[in-house]
């Protein structure tokens, strides 16, 4: 059984009251973006009309309202995190935070920031290794940095059953590797990585290493401190926050020592013509007005999830994660990706059915009122590694029922025979 009150939980997101092809909609697509509590959309609308304002600078009483705020927001998804407030710089998402480190990487390669940056400078011959299973956020942004600088780009495999081959990742990472660039969870596979084991392989090459933990941070206790890592991303709407905000965890020494990405306003102590100084981290990171009532509203989602407790929320998803697994391996035809069993995982299974099209799966699941995401979930070389152009993935969330998942599986049963497929 679940350790918060199930009812109360879904009674709380006003999204789900609603029917969806005159059926009870039925939403399994929380790794794609999750829903948002009641609490969340209130804090945000609170905000807006009571103390909306731009936050360090003004002196007039709004402006410093709005700035207590935003600072406590801060505050508040830092501890949610495992993070002192001046380790967590707010960015739009985990995209924008992948890729600030990537030119903020490229910065110091550059010769730019202060001397101590000199330490994050690539050259050829240098490696970036990232894992056949990164989402292209945490792809794409280390290829472009290869280019720019000459390092060259290597990769840690996924073994057949979706875990990562640790006995490859000795061999991968080398002296020659700078930096690990690794997802906590594959947004497809839904298992969770070895960080410990990948931390300890980096830190004795001396490389930096980057988290992606987008599909983490919302669905079982996240500790930056305690994991290691130099450097972690997140996404807030994936959080049963809002879009449009987001973050990078660092170790102190690292965020003091990278140079900035985005330069501008807010975040400089001395300007001239010719050059600027800048403020310590964060607000080295953070030119330009800054995402408050979603930082709020984001505050107010690490609270709801707080008050659920992150320990009774893993263990509700893994759950419902063993129901999905369970039932998909016994349906005629389908193939789960990343089937391994007795791994730690969240609330994700993705799976190809034989013979059908993912997107006519989603749509077949649509007309019974169940919300999939169906196509490469931003994981192409993932797919590719599994022999597939597409996939079908179904994810849970807080609010995700053992009835959801069982009108799931049921409508997949009933794909391959409306569809005509035999085996
Ligand atoms: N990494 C992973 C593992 C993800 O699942 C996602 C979102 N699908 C991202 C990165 C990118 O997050 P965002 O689009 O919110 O920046």
């Amino acid at each position: 059984a679940t350790d918060f009150d199930l009812a109360a939980v879904r009674a709380d997101f006003p999204v789900l009251s609603q029917t969806v092809q005159d059926r009870p909609l039925v939403y399994l697509d929380s790794a794609a973006t999750s829903q948002k509590p009641q609490v969340v959309l209130d804090a945000e609308i609170d905000f807006l009309t009571r103390a909306n304002s731009a936050v360090h600078r003004g002196a007039h009483t709004l402006a410093g309202e709005a700035t207590l705020l935003f600072e406590d927001a801060r505050e508040s998804v830092a501890g949610f995190v495992g993070a002192r407030p001046e380790q967590l710089v707010w960015t739009s998402g985990a995209t924008a935070a992948l890729n600030l480190v990537a030119y903020s990487i490229g910065n110091a390669t550059l010769g730019r920031g202060a001397p101590e940056s000199a330490r994050f400078a690539l050259a050829p011959g240098d490696e970036i290794v990232t894992t056949e299973a990164e989402h292209h956020a945490d792809l794409i942004p280390w290829q472009e940095l290869a280019a720019r600088t000459g390092a060259t780009l290597r990769h840690i495999p996924i073994r057949d059953d979706g875990t990562l081959d640790l006995d490859a990742a000795a061999r991968v990472i080398t002296d020659r590797t700078r930096v690990v660039a690794f997802t906590h969870v594959s947004n497809v596979l839904g298992i969770v990585n070895p960080v410990a084991e990948l931390v300890a392989l980096a830190r004795e090459m001396g490389a930096l290493t980057v988290l992606d933990a987008c599909q983490s941070v919302p669905h079982l206790p996240f500790d930056f401190t305690a994991l290691g890592v130099d450097l972690a991303a997140f996404s807030g709407h994936k959080m049963l926050g809002p879009y449009g905000i987001g973050g990078l965890l660092g170790r102190p020494e690292v965020l003091d020592a990278l140079p900035p990405f985005l330069t501008g306003g807010s975040m400089v102590t001395t300007v001239t013509l010719d050059e600027a100084g800048f403020l310590p981290a964060p607000q080295k990171f953070e030119a330009g007005t800054q995402p408050v009532s979603q930082a709020i509203g984001l505050a107010a989602a690490t609270r709801y999830l707080s008050a659920l407790g992150m320990d009774a929320v893993a263990a509700h998803e893994r759950r419902l994660a063993e129901r999905m697994l369970s039932g998909l391996r016994g349906i005629d035809g389908v193939r789960v990706i990343g089937d391994a069993s007795g791994v730690d995982r969240v609330g994700i299974a993705s799976f190809e059915v034989a013979g059908v099209h993912a997107h006519d799966v989603g749509q077949f699941l649509d007309d019974r009122g169940v919300a999939v995401r169906v196509g490469h979930h931003c994981a192409k070389p993932l797919h590719a590694r599994f022999g597939l152009t597409a996939s079908v993935r179904a994810s849970a969330s807080v609010f995700t029922t053992n009835d959801d998942v069982d009108v799931f599986l049921d409508a997949v049963s009933g794909v391959r025979p409306f569809f005509g497929v035999s085996s």
